[in-house]
């Protein structure tokens, strides 16, 4: 009997953890599952160049996990069961129910409105693959002169706003931002950001509160109304609901709360990786949600599944980050160093090399995804089992040695 391990979400951590997994544990020992609701790897930090209209690389999961013994699932999760330990799928088939030894839950998150009014209904989101197409479209109908604006000024409101402006510089794009254009970052960083926003002509509306979306515009809170004829909402991301629903201990947000080896800390045959987990990260701060630190997160995770099955030392790699990777579209782009605990130091790397590293960056992370059986050196161990007690085959668990 093998010991089974699900990944719920094929997305940069889930997929990451499968494939590490696969690399750690021998197949006759372990049966991998990676469910998806999608047949392909959605690379997610490329969706503002999606949908400026470039095209992404195809990336179907047959092909990548080809041969690493990670059996695939294409399904939407419905729901977690922790207390029997299983997970419902449903497809076109109909609903199934799977059981589990271990779970690695990554599913993510989507868009967070925030609760402002008409968002949902007017605004277009960059989360997903769906709403990036949508706006896709939107875009290409738009007539030169007509307005877009991104709303929020983080990380990949900047990415929107540039990619859009540089892909279309007959439209007029705003950025609306809650705080100061990237007062985050160093001089350096700031400095070369507003230069490029001048030069891509993008209006920075610094400290504005969006408070409405509308088909044609968007309400500050100082009453102000700025036309729009696409709003593009970028304010943060929100989790599933699918952890919340579950008797997993999870924040006011619905993110799972982990410890260092990024197992729950109510039920240990879950692990959560990516945005859909509370880790704290160095400094005792909460992991933003990130690549940056969904991917060492998922490296952790796996390789301390494959340390208590096997009786392994458990990893303890700090969590930490090292820079901030920014594209001002597909010319110019930011490197922010930071400290280990995310925030900025004097350093920083700006124009065409920026933007050569950010592209390395993707394109690497994106191979790391693909091949999951190349690059690092592949260890694998012997599980230990301690003890099969027997039991009815639906109840079944196998107890294998912990340290
Ligand atoms: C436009 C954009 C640019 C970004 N740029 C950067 C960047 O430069 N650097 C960086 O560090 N981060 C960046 N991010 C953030 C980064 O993409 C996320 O933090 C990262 O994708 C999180 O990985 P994940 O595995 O947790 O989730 P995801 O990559 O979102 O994967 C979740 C997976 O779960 C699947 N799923 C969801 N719900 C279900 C369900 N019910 N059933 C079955 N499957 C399901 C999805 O299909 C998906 O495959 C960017 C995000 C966006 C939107």
């Amino acid at each position: 009997m093998r010991h089974r391990i699900i990944v719920l979400g094929g997305g940069y951590t889930g997929a990451i953890a499968a494939g590490r997994l696969a690399r750690r544990l021998h197949r006759e020992e372990v049966a991998i599952t990676l469910v998806n609701a999608e047949p392909d790897f959605v690379e997610r930090v490329r969706m503002h160049q999606l949908a400026v209209g470039q095209s992404l690389k195809s990336r179907p999961f047959s092909e990548m996990f080809a041969g690493t013994g990670v059996e695939l699932k294409v399904a939407k999760v419905a729901g977690v069961d922790v207390d029997r330990k299983t997970v419902t799928v449903r497809d076109s088939n109909g609903a199934e129910e799977l059981e589990y030894d271990t779970l690695v839950y990554a599913l993510g998150s989507g868009w967070n409105t925030q609760g402002v009014c008409g968002t949902k209904e007017n605004a277009y989101e960059i989360a997903s693959r769906p709403g990036a197409l949508k706006l896709r479209d939107r875009l290409a109908r738009l007539k030169g002169g007509q307005g877009v604006i991104v709303v929020g000024g983080g990380l990949t409101g900047l990415e929107a706003a540039t990619e859009i402006a540089e892909a279309r510089p007959d439209l007029d794009v705003a950025l609306a931002a809650h705080d100061g254009l990237g007062d985050w970052l160093s001089p350096k960083g700031r400095k070369h950001l507003r230069k490029v926003f001048d030069k891509l002509g993008i209006t920075a509306h610094e400290h504005a509160v969006v408070t409405a979306v509308e088909a044609d515009r968007v309400t500050l809170a100082d009453g102000r109304a700025i036309p729009a004829a696409v709003t593009v909402w970028t304010a943060g991301f929100a989790v599933h609901p699918i952890a919340t629903a579950t008797a997993l201990e999870v924040t006011d947000t619905g993110q799972i709360v982990v410890d260092k080896t990024m197992r729950s800390v109510s039920h240990p045959d879950v692990y959560a990786v990516g945005d859909a987990a509370y880790a704290m990260g160095a400094g005792n701060k909460p992991l933003r949600m990130s690549c940056a630190s969904g991917t060492p997160a998922a490296w952790q995770a796996a390789d301390s599944i494959a340390a208590r099955l096997t009786g392994g030392k458990l990893p303890n790699a700090p969590l930490r980050y090292f820079n901030q990777c920014i594209s001002l579209g597909r010319r110019e782009g930011l490197i922010q160093y930071v400290t280990a605990d995310d925030r900025s130091v004097r350093a920083a790397l700006t124009g065409r090399l920026a933007a050569i590293y950010k592209e390395l960056v993707c394109k690497g992370a994106a191979w790391g995804v693909a091949n999951p059986m190349l690059g690092i050196p592949t260890r694998r161990r012997r599980v230990r089992l301690a003890a099969r007690p027997a039991r009815p085959a639906r109840t079944v668990r196998a107890e294998y040695a912990d340290h």
